[in-house]
């Protein structure tokens, strides 16, 4: 019996009905550091998802024109049953996806403040009244909730991905069909078990978990979903905007990255090393946001590398529900497999292993965490994501030279730098292709700021006033013949 049991929901949520897959079929959920079964969730496919779309649509005429006091009022209750069970359902996190707790419960915290601030921003979800070009008419602008939404969400942050995109849905006054990553459905299935339970009108929040081909098609297919959110990988989120072409909806795309983090000469060495520990172990390094890349200025080079080498060694391995653990199990061998492989190819090519580089004596996906100097632009880590504990470090000379590195990729999601220059900040700011750029910090995000990559790490915004906007249609009205 674990803390978790009542947060572990093993089925699916239609229209206000808990229930199993119609074929009967279910998916067995793997504890990633115990290597043992959590449970299992129904397999299910399009005709359940269409289901869900039609609980959703009719859900939505009323939900759509509900008093805005009573959705901020839920949406308050919802963030409290969500610090109300924080410790279960971060025990459930960590259970079904291997992070330590204590970053489980930032998780779950995030999550709930997401809601909140979306309760809040909603009320500030203003129209506009346009100065016309003529006296008899009048010119109003006006926001409403673009329909009914589609929500897929990815393994590594299986509660605050949901809830970024649920909280603003919700808000503005959309219904919402959710597919949660089918490693790690848990978490997503007990908001669906929370909002109901604080109140949520039927079919206004559906989860469902199976086949990501057969539900992703069907919500994509379906002419009713207006609007679909994604949260994953760069290949399976441009298959999704194809198919968004022939239902022209609206699309929010938070796709890959490949995070450059950079410490200049004059940086903070301290402050520097504090950022690059969260910024590149967090999670096991599977985040997007994740360092992916060190460039690292040649003045501080050696210091900055020693010190890395410390911290990296200093870091407990292990299950994430016991004390001190700071890095837990990689998430499948598919994982651990492609951080192997970078590994031999950057090895083949010249870098250095400093430490690390093998499996953990822990088994399972336990992975040393790795550092490789003497990284070159040629080594499959300089274009493609890491997402896993292995830091790659790059020596470089100037400050042009650091930002055209930075930039030589197709991802554009979260940049890091380290200086005590205010102009060299700018600088930055003006020429990394970056959504997301920290300067003196290795921890960005926060519920009040737009989270969200440039080129192909994706379009639309996640929280801030920016992240409402993706769930609100703009409507013209004009109003003629006021003469009379
Ligand atoms: P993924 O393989 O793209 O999966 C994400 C979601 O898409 C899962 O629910 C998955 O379902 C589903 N899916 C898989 N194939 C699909 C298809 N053909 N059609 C429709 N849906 C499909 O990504 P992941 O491995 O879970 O997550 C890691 C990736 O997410 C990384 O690239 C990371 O950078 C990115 N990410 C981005 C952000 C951001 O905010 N920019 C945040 C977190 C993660 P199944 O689980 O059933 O396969």
């Amino acid at each position: 019996m674990n803390d978790f049991s009542g947060m572990l929901l093993q089925a699916n949520l239609i229209g206000g009905e808990w229930g199993g897959a119609d074929r009967g079929a279910t998916i067995a959920v793997t504890n990633p550091a115990a290597g043992t079964e959590l449970g299992h969730v129904p397999n299910c496919g399009a005709a359940e998802t269409n289901r869900a779309i039609t609980a959703a649509t009719l859900a939505f005429a009323d939900w759509s024109r509900s008093d805005l006091s009573f959705r901020v009022d839920l949406l308050h209750k919802l963030h409290d049953a969500l610090m109300d069970n924080q410790e279960p359902l971060a025990q459930l996190l960590t259970a079904e996806q291997g992070k330590p707790l204590a970053e489980a419960r930032g998780e779950i915290a995030i999550g709930a403040a997401y809601v909140r601030w979306f309760a809040e921003e909603v009320r500030r979800a203003k129209g506009e009244i346009v100065p016309a070009p003529t006296a008899d008419r009048r010119l109003m602008v006006t926001r409403h909730p673009v329909g009914v939404v589609g929500a897929i969400t990815p393994w590594n942050f299986p509660s605050s991905m949901l809830a970024r995109k649920l909280a603003p849905a919700l808000a503005a006054g959309c219904t919402v069909v959710a597919k949660p990553a089918t490693a790690t459905p848990f978490s997503g299935l007990a908001w669906g078990k929370l909002c109901q339970d604080v109140g949520f009108p039927d079919g206004v929040v559906n989860i469902l978990t199976g086949s990501a081909r057969e539900i992703a098609g069907a919500i994509m297919a379906s002419p009713d979903v207006r609007k679909v959110t994604f949260t994953g990988s760069t290949d399976v989120g441009k298959v999704l905007i194809r198919q968004s072409a022939d239902t022209v909806k609206k699309v929010s795309m938070e796709l890959g990255g490949n995070a450059p983090f950079i410490v200049f000469d004059d940086a903070d060495i301290d402050a520097a090393i504090e950022g690059a520990m969260i910024a590149k172990y967090r999670n096991m390094g599977q985040t997007c946001v994740c360092t992916n890349r060190f460039y690292v200025q040649a003045g501080v080079h050696d210091a900055f590398v020693a010190r890395l080498k410390e911290a990296t060694e200093a870091m407990l391995v292990g299950d994430g529900t016991q004390d001190g653990v700071v890095q837990g199990p990689m998430i499948d061998m598919a994982g651990v497999e492609k951080v192997e492989e970078m590994i031999a190819d950057a090895t083949s090519k010249g870098g250095k292993v400093i430490t690390g580089g093998n499996r953990h004596a822990k088994g399972g996906t336990f992975f040393e965490p790795t550092i490789i100097t003497d990284a070159s632009p040629d080594m499959q880590f300089a274009t493609e994501e890491i997402f896993g504990p292995l830091s790659a470090v790059f020596k470089f000379e100037t400050e042009e030279e650091a930002i055209e590195a930075a930039n030589a990729t197709e991802f554009g999601l979260a940049a890091y730098a380290y200086t005590k220059s205010l102009g060299r900040t700018f600088r930055l700011n003006e020429g990394l292709q970056y959504g997301l750029i920290g300067i003196n910090s290795g921890l960005i995000t926060t519920v009040e700021a737009p989270f969200g990559g440039l080129k192909e790490s994706g379009m639309g915004k996640e929280g801030g006033s920016q992240g409402l906007e993706d769930y609100l249609s703009v409507k013209y009205m004009c109003v003629a013949g006021l003469d009379g």
